[in-house]
């Protein structure tokens, strides 16, 4: 058996029940087949890829709270610090009922690739709860983030772990986690990222998932001899990455026709009304029949169906597993260009292989959604220097990095013979600076 193999049959052996961190592992070593095995034996010896697909550490805690009721509720806390080769762990905490360990560590190792894809000197974590914000009061969400806080602030610092937001953990969240550690620690650092303008929050942090998405997309299609003007985008979800990645669509003149959330999708022929999509979602936090009951042009879906509109882009922008192999074809059949992920692994390993095999251009979220954590980056740096940047020279630095990732990526594909696989390109560019430093290192 090759040493990927081994090490892919250890991962499901030792770690059951943890499906979506099998995947990314599969995903990862096996497109990274053709560096290992020209380096199998030393590899093998120094177990490089066991101590790579096994995080540093795993917390695991006890967040209690109570309801404006007088209630106590119980959830469960995660941090997983996965690698910290190349710098302190960087990641965002997902507030989700769906969230476990195997969902956290999934994204965690995911992290420490797209973290080295940035060129910025940040290692890979990601944390989070099976909490759920939606429909608790401000008070509640305030009591939540003040226990978990509680627990964390132990692990964290500005140096060690420097946690973002993700699903279900916007300004709001942070805020109140940011207050909370500040409270206990009585030091003020940028210990999280996401942070609001008043207290050492970046200009294009907000923005910049979905805008960094759209200069790499862009990129990618310049380099195809493609414009933006006049394609139609498709995109799922409809929080942060979906409405900055329709905004900047709309602003290279592409036209973005979807968005959708947990229960339903909206089609609008004459493009979403971002603004509109901000005040239902930003400010009211309603669903998306709000939108369609204000704007005559859309139409709205319950469940879902985005990936049947045709379109030249997709862009995933929602959540792990929400593009199958059914829409990949359905993509392909209605003429789809590319497709670029905003959010973490939303399409399955068999559909990824569809989209290939047919000749979309793929793009996997590692990379094309990296602007956020770069920013994040960008965030920590301005805190260090206790300065801040104009939104201009964040958003264009934003571009240059985005620019680059897509041309270390087409160049890593290149290297290795598989012109055009993004995912190897990606994979493999983000492996060999990690690995370095973690040679560098000794064994630890
Ligand atoms: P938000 O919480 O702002 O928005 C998530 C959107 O996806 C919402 O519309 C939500 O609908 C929908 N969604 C979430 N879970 C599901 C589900 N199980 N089924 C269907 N729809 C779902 O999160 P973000 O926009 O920040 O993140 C989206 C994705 O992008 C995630 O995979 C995240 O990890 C990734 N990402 C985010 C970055 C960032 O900077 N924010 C950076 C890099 C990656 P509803 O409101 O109904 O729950």
């Amino acid at each position: 058996m090759s040493y990927v193999d081994e090490v892919i049959a250890q991962v499901i052996e030792k770690n059951p029940s943890q499906p979506e961190f099998h995947q990314a592992v599969k995903e990862v070593l096996d497109s990274l087949r053709l560096v290992i095995d020209q380096n199998e034996d030393v590899y093998r010896k120094d177990a490089l890829l066991e101590r790579l697909v096994t995080p540093e550490r795993q917390l695991i805690f006890r967040v209690p709270w109570v309801d404006d009721k007088g209630q106590v509720h119980v959830n469960t806390g995660y941090r997983v610090q996965f690698n910290s080769a190349i710098g302190p762990y960087k990641g965002g905490l997902r507030l989700h009922p769906s969230v476990n360990l195997g969902i956290i560590k999934f994204l965690g190792f995911e992290q420490v690739f797209k973290n080295s894809l940035t060129g910025l000197p940040i290692g890979g974590g990601k944390g989070g709860s099976d909490f759920d914000p939606k429909g608790k009061s401000d008070r509640e969400v305030m009591a939540f983030c003040q226990s978990f806080m509680t627990e964390l602030s132990k692990y964290i610092g500005a140096d060690t772990d420097v946690p973002a937001g993700d699903i279900g953990t916007g300004a709001r969240e942070i805020g109140y986690m940011f207050g909370q550690y500040k409270r206990l620690q009585n030091r003020y650092e940028g210990v999280l990222t996401g942070k609001g303008l008043a207290y050492g929050g970046s200009l294009a942090r907000t923005e910049a998932t979905g805008y960094g998405l759209l200069y790499l997309v862009q990129e990618m299609m310049k380099c195809h001899g493609e414009e933006m003007t006049g394609k139609t985008v498709v995109v799922s979800g409809a929080g942060n990455v979906a409405i900055y990645a329709i905004q900047k669509a709309q602003q290279m003149g592409a036209k973005g026709v979807t968005c959708s959330d947990s229960t339903g999708w909206i089609y609008d022929p004459e493009g979403i009304d971002v603004e509109l999509l901000k005040e239902v979602k930003e400010v009211k936090r309603a669903r998306l029949t709000e939108y369609a009951a204000a704007r005559e042009s859309a139409v709205y879906h319950e469940g879902r169906g985005v990936w049947a509109i045709p379109c030249d882009i997709a862009l995933p922008c929602a959540t792990q597993n929400e593009l199958l192999i059914d829409d990949a074809k359905q993509l392909v059949a209605n003429g789809c260009k590319a497709v670029a992920e905003g959010a973490n692994m939303p399409t399955t390993l068999d559909a990824t292989q569809y989209l290939q095999e047919s000749g979309v251009l793929f793009v996997p979220g590692k990379a094309s959604n990296a602007g956020g954590v770069a920013t994040s980056a960008l965030e920590m740096t301005q805190n260090s220097e206790r300065l801040s940047w104009s939104f201009e020279e964040v958003d264009s630095k934003l571009q240059n990095i985005m620019i680059n990732i897509y041309h270390n990526i087409d160049n890593a594909a290149k290297k290795y013979g598989k012109d055009g696989n993004y995912v190897v390109g990606a994979n493999i560019a983000g492996f060999e600076k990690v690995v370095s430093a973690m040679n560098a290192q000794g064994i630890v």
